[in-house]
């Protein structure tokens, strides 16, 4: 949520701020600013896109070497003008851009308006400008030191970056919880939420831990923590370049990710996967191979899309390891007292790497002594260094905020974990091994395939995107990708959608089915087949509108549903992997025809930062 982004060097940091910005937009779009520093402190800030700041800030002076921008989510009052970062504290002494929630702003608030401080906006953030303001102004420290004085009284998730008045050319950054990265250049220094701003500079990056402190100036750059101990700063190249970020001749992200699938998916097993289709290495679970292989119980976390991720996760597991599996949304999963010991295994799986509630679910295991896997898609996130172990989906960026190629691989990881695990424990026959790791190989051949049939989906969606609610319905392994799919249809098209385990249809939600209502029924060749082709006759005996995803060659259900959308033949494990792809088509198309602005949904943003 929300994206930051700061410069301090020698170029104009204006340009660089605002293409930052446009690479970071994904991540919040409720408002956008600037401020530049060159003497005093030029801000301009506003209500709605970077094209908005662009057209606002266009005759204004933007000279000035030192800068810091920010696309607001906002969680603090309404997206409007004065809501929009920069933050200037009362007194014009700092500036703060900041990407979290602090969480007693209110205590705060109360205290400094005892003491004089009055405020232009109803954000958290503007009360952290006043705080580290007074504490400089009162106890005559530097600016760093307020920063880190303030900071100790916060209660709550922050990524910042602050400027001070009296200390020019210096630009103070500081991270709990929000992901932050500084780009270290020749004689200039690049922050971000992300390294997308940055890849175009430099690939030699350091990723902020939690509690530290960087006070950077365009020759310097000091690390230290809270507390005030000296920390010897972690350069590392970093392995993204600009391709990943350009949406090329696709007109969104969202489907550029889309059509990567086949690629991504190949990725994310290169180099995993022995070359006589044996064997499945996972060089990220070795060190707790021990552990995975006696595990009594997994129990997965995640949110949103990752926990959809999860349940078919859920179902490859017990079917191969033979380990039972509960899946847990992290945000509840947090706030229980989970019983757990040193026998179970925690899966935490995030695109990011920084969702706050699957990184609290991850702190909580913690204390139980349960070993912990993070399954991620960012290199270097807090989940890749807060879990035991870990492995990445190699998926690429993903900039749409509808994930799409990041589930295809968490779910790609999770069949593989499933394969390794079964085999290690000796409950998966070295025939199924072979077939399981076969099948998993043909998949980004067989995705190929459905993305040509895209023209086809079209057309079914320009039929229902009229629609107001629509159900998905699916069995087994496919019963998540109703999930998903449903979850698709309303990120971006905004269409109430849910999804079902078929045989819940009974149980209430057929009550919905009329002419009007949309069915979505996910009915591969699998042992689910045949109860699907009675639950698809039981919407139509009701008179809802069918639209079927079957497996290639499919007689029966082609003849009760209203329109067919085939995927190739496949093993049911590998089924979800191939049955979201037209379902994440049918929604994209559905919302590009609502006039949707499919890449930056109303409400949402990427990489959910905060609880
Ligand atoms: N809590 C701050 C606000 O509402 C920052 C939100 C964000 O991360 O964009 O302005």
């Amino acid at each position: 949520m929300c994206g930051i982004v700061a410069y301090v060097g020698e170029r104009t940091a204006y340009p660089i701020l605002i293409k930052g910005l446009q690479r970071l937009e994904y991540r919040g779009y409720d408002s956008a600013g600037i401020a530049l520093l060159n003497g005093s402190t030029h801000v301009y800030k506003c209500k709605g896109k970077v094209r908005d700041l662009e057209e606002l800030s266009k005759d204004q002076d933007i000279s000035g070497s030192v800068g810091m921008g920010h696309t607001r989510w906002a969680t603090h009052g309404a997206p409007n003008d004065l809501n929009a970062h920069p933050h200037r504290s009362m007194n014009g002494k700092f500036f703060v851009v900041h990407n979290g929630i602090i969480e007693n702003y209110a205590h705060l608030r109360k205290e400094l308006n005892n003491r004089g401080y009055r405020f232009e906006s109803e954000t958290d953030t503007e009360v952290l400008a006043n705080l580290i303001e007074n504490i400089y102004l009162e106890q005559a420290v530097s600016a760093e030191l307020a920063v880190r004085l303030a900071l100790t009284r916060v209660v709550g998730a922050y990524g910042l970056v602050i400027s001070c008045e009296d200390e020019p050319g210096q630009l103070i950054a500081a991270r709990k919880g929000s992901p932050l990265v500084i780009g270290v250049g020749e004689n200039e220094y690049f922050l971000a939420s992300d390294a997308t701003p940055i890849v175009e500079y430099t690939d030699q990056v350091l990723y902020l831990k939690d509690e530290e402190v960087a006070v950077i100036r365009r020759d310097q750059l000091d690390l230290k923590n809270l507390h005030n101990d000296s920390k010897t700063p972690d350069i590392q190249k970093i392995n993204l370049s600009i391709d990943h970020i350009d949406k090329g001749d696709y007109a969104h992200f969202m489907l550029k990710e889309i059509h990567e699938q086949a690629v991504t998916i190949r990725d994310t097993f290169r180099g995993r996967i022995a070359m006589d289709e044996s064997k499945v290495f996972l060089g990220g679970v070795l060190d707790v191979m021990p552990q995975l292989i006696k595990a009594k119980r997994i129990i997965i976390v995640a949110c949103g899309t990752s926990w959809h991720a999860g349940l078919v996760g859920e179902y490859l597991l017990e079917q191969y390891a033979r380990i039972p599996v509960e899946v847990e949304y992290a945000s509840e999963f947090r706030y229980r007292d989970p019983i757990l010991d040193r026998d179970d295994l925690v899966i935490a799986i995030s695109q990011s790497g920084e969702t706050a509630d699957t990184l609290a679910a991850v702190r909580k295991v913690r204390e139980t002594g349960a070993t912990i896997l993070g399954i991620c898609n960012v290199a270097g996130s807090s989940l890749s260094r807060e879990t035991d172990a870990g492995v990445y989906t190699h998926a690429g960026i993903e900039i749409g905020v509808a994930s799409t190629k990041a589930f295809t691989s968490q779910i790609t990881v999770l069949t593989m974990l499933a394969l390794l695990l079964g085999s290690k424990r000796q409950v998966l026959s070295s025939d199924t091994y072979r077939e399981l790791i076969h099948e998993l190989i043909q998949v980004p051949d067989k995705i190929e395939e459905i993305l040509r049939s895209e023209k086809a989906i079209a057309e079914i969606a320009a039929v229902y995107q009229g629609a107001t609610n629509a159900l998905y319905m699916g069995r087994g392994l496919l019963f998540p990708v109703a999930l998903e799919g449903a979850l698709k249809l309303k990120e971006i098209s905004y269409i109430h959608a849910e999804g079902y385990p078929a045989a819940e249809m009974k149980h209430g939600p057929i009550a919905l089915i009329d002419e009007q209502m949309p069915v979505v029924a996910l009915a591969a060749n699998d042992q689910s087949y045949e109860k699907m082709v009675s639950n698809i006759q039981e919407v139509k005996a009701r008179k809802g509108k069918v639209v079927a995803v079957v497996s290639k060659g499919d007689k029966a259900i082609r003849k009760m549903a209203d329109h067919v959308i085939e995927i190739p033949d496949c093993h049911e494990a590998v089924s979800p992997l191939l049955a979201v792809i037209p379902l994440q088509i049918l929604s994209y198309h559905i919302a590009v025809m609502r006039g949707c602005d499919v890449d930056q949904p109303r409400n949402l943003a990427k990489s959910v930062t905060v609880e």
